[in-house]
């Protein structure tokens, strides 16, 4: 029998969130049942209650950087116990037999994932309600064990933003001294500046924010740029292997790719609503450089990227919300003012 679960939502485009109750399904037979103690808020989460992305699902409940304890499992779990602290990220499901799945990259799903929230289960049909809720029932294959180490709260937006940061820094295999450069000193961004560096490369931060200086050199940048200022960028060219692009607003990328050494390439991450300015094809062929972009993190990855973060003591940095402060939180997070992760105890719904 389906379970009453408290949520919040936006009801409608547009519309501010508020309370909201939902039905989860009753634990099936490789099902977990997830107590939701904190939930990240991660700017997709304002681009889709905007539906900045089109074809958004309402009522919409957001949030995919989710953590809390298992309170029930389905007879064939075989990883979790009722007690044990896990996570669930972008994805609740996919196919699990295609060529994408079958190599753990569930995000690349050729018949589509089930996205935790704004999206459907594998029927097509059934709504997905994400992590801004009191309880989650997913799949096993897509939840994943937090490290005792870890502060469960700090935690949180490991599950999107330090997935979606890992996961390019692995692929494009930084190591001691790979110079990475990440634009945008957010939620992603901050954290992709504590992963590089845990991975030993040179972390240059391009920030708009002359606040964040200081701020990201505590976080382990070695060199931070002001990125409107053409002489700071011009001082950077050619300087740097990697880019991981962060920035979720549209944005000329020609600057950037002129601080690409030979064979340095650009990660979009970031996902605007409107397209980037085209850029001049001379530098990239010139220096034989690569403009791409990645999806978050398989559920592999994303556990690697937890046990890795478990072994190297890393965390967001976060400001802990109530849920009733969520509309606020969203307008601060538009404004680039917050420092660098809100994450919502969930046991403010039932003030
Ligand atoms: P966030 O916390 O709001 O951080 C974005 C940062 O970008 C801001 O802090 C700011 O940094 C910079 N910025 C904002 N507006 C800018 C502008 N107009 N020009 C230049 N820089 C600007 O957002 P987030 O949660 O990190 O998410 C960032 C983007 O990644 C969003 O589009 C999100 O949807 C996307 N995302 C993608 C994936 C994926 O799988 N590809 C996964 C998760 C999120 P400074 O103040 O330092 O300039
Ligand atoms: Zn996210
Ligand atoms: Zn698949």
């Amino acid at each position: 029998m389906p379970t009453e679960c408290k949520t919040y939502a936006a009801p409608a485009c547009q519309v501010p969130l508020a309370p909201h109750t939902i039905q989860r399904r009753d634990v099936g037979e490789d099902d977990v049942a997830i107590k939701v103690a904190f939930c990240g808020v991660c700017h997709s989460d304002l681009h889709q209650v905007r539906d900045e992305w089109g074809k958004g699902i309402f009522p919409m409940v957001p949030g995919h950087e989710i953590v809390g304890h298992v309170t029930q499992v389905g007879p064939k779990v075989t990883k979790y116990k009722v007690g044990d602290a896990v996570g669930v990220g972008c994805m609740v499901d996919s196919c699990r037999e295609c060529k994408q799945c079958k190599r753990d990259v569930e995000q690349y799903c050729v018949k589509g994932a089930s996205f935790t929230y704004n999206s459907t289960e594998q029927d097509k049909t059934t709504p997905t309600y994400g992590g801004y809720s009191d309880h989650v029932v997913v799949r096993e294959r897509f939840v994943c064990r937090i490290p005792d180490n870890l502060d469960l709260c700090a935690a949180a937006p490991l599950l999107c933003a330090g997935a979606t940061t890992f996961s390019p820094l692995r692929y494009w295999g930084v190591k001691k001294g790979t110079r990475v450069g990440v634009v945008g000193l957010g939620g992603l961004g901050h954290m992709a500046v504590k992963l590089a560096h845990a991975m030993e490369a040179e972390v240059t931060v391009f920030t708009t924010s002359a606040k964040k200086f200081g701020a990201a050199k505590e976080l382990g940048a070695d060199r931070v740029v002001q990125s409107t200022d053409p002489e700071q960028m011009k001082a950077a060219a050619g300087s740097l292997d990697l880019i991981i692009d962060t920035v979720g607003m549209s944005h000329d990328l020609q600057p950037y790719i002129n601080t690409l050494d030979i064979d340095g390439k650009i990660n979009l991450v970031g996902m605007p609503e409107n397209p980037h300015p085209p850029f001049e094809p001379k530098h990239v062929i010139a220096c034989r450089n690569f403009v791409g972009g990645s999806n978050i993190a398989g559920l592999a990855e994303t556990q690697e990227m937890l046990d890795f973060c478990g072994k190297h003591n890393v965390v967001a940095e976060v400001e802990k919300i109530d849920i009733q402060y969520i509309n606020e939180a969203y307008e601060r997070m538009l404004k680039s003012d917050v420092k660098y992760r809100f994450v919502i105890d969930i046991a403010s719904l039932h003030k």
